[in-house]
């Protein structure tokens, strides 16, 4: 069998996408690319599979398709480690997000704000940031962290190459590399080139995730595939969870 891109992260109705799954199925299918179904499952998101017996449901409905099943789950919601192990094998990989993180005063940020909290400076941010990712990372038993260089939008604004300093890029890759996760490569929050590059010189997996949500986007992942073939990383080392395997143990 010829390689297929893997799309690890796309949404369908069971969250907040617009496609049902057999349509995501399809178009995926369409478009060249091996389909996976990553909804949203947390407590603090917009989705109905927000308790262990909705993610069995989830998993259940999942079950009658020829996609991966995936789920994006919030690091910093708690549902993700109620799960017992039965269910989460039957995930064959997880996404985890930051989508919110915790400052150094102990309080939550919601990364879609665009308001930062008073005298929260730009710095001081990412030292959240990445602290946050580094906590996920360590104790989060997920495949992938979903679009790493995702943070509030007022900071999207920015120079990347300013916002993350080499230092805190090194703090993330050592992060991820240590916690065996892989970095998405999100054709929705698209990372700059210089921690990617840096991720994949350490050896970290790069994967491919459309996050979409639409028609026009899941399964749109040629932008991340040409990005990692930039940086030198073979087609075969993109994150397939049926070749490479799962924290999940769904294929042990
Ligand atoms: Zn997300
Ligand atoms: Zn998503």
């Amino acid at each position: 069998m010829t390689w297929q891109p893997v799309d690890c992260h796309a949404h369908s109705t069971h969250s907040d996408g617009a496609l049902s799954v057999a349509e995501v199925a399809e178009l995926a299918r369409d478009r060249g690319v091996r389909p996976s179904v990553s909804d949203h499952i947390s407590r603090d998101a917009p989705t109905v599979v927000d308790s262990p017996r909705a993610v069995e449901a989830y998993l259940d409905d999942l079950a009658q398709y020829d996609v991966l099943r995936g789920g994006e789950f919030c690091w910093h919601d708690a549902l993700w480690r109620e799960l017992p192990r039965a269910t989460v094998r039957r995930f064959t990989h997880r996404v985890g997000s930051l989508h919110s993180i915790r400052l150094a005063n102990g309080s939550w940020f919601r990364v879609f704000h665009r308001d930062l909290p008073a005298g929260l400076t730009s710095g001081a941010y990412m030292e959240a940031h990445v602290s946050s990712l580094e906590a996920l990372a360590a104790e989060m038993p997920v495949d992938i962290l979903a679009h790493p260089t995702l943070v509030s939008p007022t900071l999207r604004e920015l120079d990347p190459h300013e916002l993350w300093t080499e230092a805190l890029e090194e703090r993330a890759v050592r992060a991820l590399l240590a916690g065996g996760v892989a970095f998405e490569l999100s054709n929705r929050y698209r990372p700059h080139e210089r921690l990617v590059r840096r991720a994949a010189d350490a050896g970290v997996r790069l994967s491919l995730g459309s996050d979409g949500h639409s028609r026009a986007q899941v399964a749109d992942v040629a932008l991340p595939l040409a990005l990692a073939r930039s940086v030198g990383v073979p087609d075969g080392e993109l994150y397939d969870p049926e070749r490479h395997g799962s924290r999940t143990g769904a294929f042990v």
